[in-house]
């Protein structure tokens, strides 16, 4: 790509919550790998008549995930519906949030080549997901056990600028929507979905393009990252004729690595949206809102800070908050430790040993000690051994003599049964080679 050209980026990411029950009905909150359709009621069914009872645990975790990205939170919110037809959807509209949703113009800060950027969110909203359609050869077959399945979508605003930020953003948002265990962000299974906006312009424009090419099916990170990258590519030489890019919906095969045009895209218009007429609109006191936001556990960016502070690398933070307990248990280590061992040795001990980061503050300080007293026999005392050793073994340094280098290893062996395995088998290989050569 041309450097005069700006490629301008918005993702919407739909996340399923995992409470127990869905929506709007009390049906299990389960459809991955379930029997199709056990899990139903009038209401997810959309049945004539079934009245939807909203899921309070689902709009707490939404207030909690938009107060985490630093959202407004409108106290007052109300769902609406979004009219489309599809046989997954058997209401014939959605109940989702389109003028007051939860959580409004926040922001979620990234790492991007140890860059700390801002990627700013247009809003967060609660919705419902929709069934599943299945396709058998000619059948299509549909399963309802997903409809109803709370969930959130996190919309940026179009500030991104590049795959590789589209790349770390989403990354971050599958860390903290986990550290929040609110989500499994599973994107095999569903539980993640990622949907691209993306145009084109001259560097030297100013305001937003005309026009926008959204991409959808991209179920993983990799090809959210080939997929902007391509249609990238493609919007440039459809502009440098002097043509529009097509306001259009695409999908990508990962295959081939290309995007594919499918329908022209909707615009909001189209969905005919207005309140849900059978959910009365709610009302938080700054209390509620207070009591949510208090639930809110230190998050990866307040700790990377902290890792900052303590010399820690960069590219250790992913490693070290790869979870709450985790860090947790690191952040212990340290105070346990700090007379003996600095934040940033516990660090490399967790980050280059991986059963270590299932063990107890207590078990981590205790192996670093360990490691620490293994070799403990200081250098002095160790030539001593050598001496000794090498006196002792007259058919060794004869050997060495003729060439026999190995001999070494030997030696090493009777200087640890000398020093009970407190010898730095490096330094005594030096010191006895040293040793040997000043014989010869
Ligand atoms: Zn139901």
């Amino acid at each position: 790509m041309n450097s005069s050209w700006q490629p301008i980026i918005g993702l919407e990411v739909h996340v399923e919550l995992k409470t127990k029950s869905k929506m709007f009905c009390s049906c299990p909150n389960r459809h991955f790998r379930e029997p199709p359709n056990t899990h139903v009621c009038p209401i997810c069914l959309g049945l004539p008549g079934a009245l939807p009872v909203p899921n309070q645990e689902a709009i707490k975790q939404t207030i909690l995930i938009a107060t985490a990205f630093h959202c407004q939170i409108n106290r007052q919110f109300w769902f609406d519906r979004k009219n489309y037809f599809y046989p997954d959807l058997p209401k014939g509209y959605q109940i989702s949030q389109h003028f007051r949703p939860i959580g409004e113009k926040g922001y979620v800060p990234v790492l991007i080549n140890n860059q700390k950027k801002k990627i700013f969110l247009d809003n967060v909203h609660l919705e419902e997901d929709t069934g599943k359609l299945i396709h058998q050869g000619e059948e299509t077959l549909i399963d309802y056990n997903r409809s109803g399945v709370p969930l959130v979508e996190i919309v940026t605003q179009p500030c991104l600028h590049s795959p590789q930020e589209a790349k770390a953003y989403l990354k971050r948002l599958q860390q903290v929507l986990r550290w929040l265990e609110v989500s499994d962000c599973d994107m095999e299974k569903g539980s993640m979905r990622l949907e691209a906006n993306i145009s084109v312009q001259r560097q030297t424009e100013t305001g937003l393009p005309t026009y926008k090419v959204e991409v959808k099916n991209l179920n993983s990170f990799r090809f959210v990252e080939k997929a902007i990258e391509y249609e990238i590519n493609r919007q440039v030489e459809i502009l440098k004729q002097g043509k529009i890019p097509k306001q259009e919906t695409r999908g990508f095969d990962p295959e081939r690595g290309v995007t594919f045009s499918q329908r022209s895209k909707e615009v909001a218009k189209d969905y005919r949206y207005f309140p849900e007429p059978d959910i009365p609109p709610f009302e938080f006191s700054p209390e509620e809102i207070k009591e949510i936001k208090s639930s809110l556990p230190q998050l990866p960016w307040e700790w990377e800070e902290k890792l900052t502070a303590w010399e820690i690398p960069p590219v250790w933070f992913e490693t070290l908050l790869k979870s709450k307990k985790l860090i947790a248990n690191f952040y212990q280590a340290v105070l346990l430790g700090k007379k003996e061992f600095t934040p940033k040795q516990i660090a490399s001990l967790l980050v280059n040993q991986a059963q270590m980061r299932n063990k107890t503050p207590k078990e981590i300080i205790a192996s670093l000690k360990k490691a620490q007293n293994q070799y403990s026999l200081d250098k002095e005392k160790m030539a001593e051994l050598i001496k000794e050793v090498i006196k002792e073994q007259p058919k060794a340094v004869e050997d060495f003599q003729k060439g026999k280098t190995q001999v070494v290893g030997f030696l090493i062996g009777q200087v640890q049964k000398k020093a009970k395995g407190k010898a730095d088998p490096k330094l005594a290989a030096q010191l006895i080679i040293q040793e040997l050569k000043s014989l010869s």
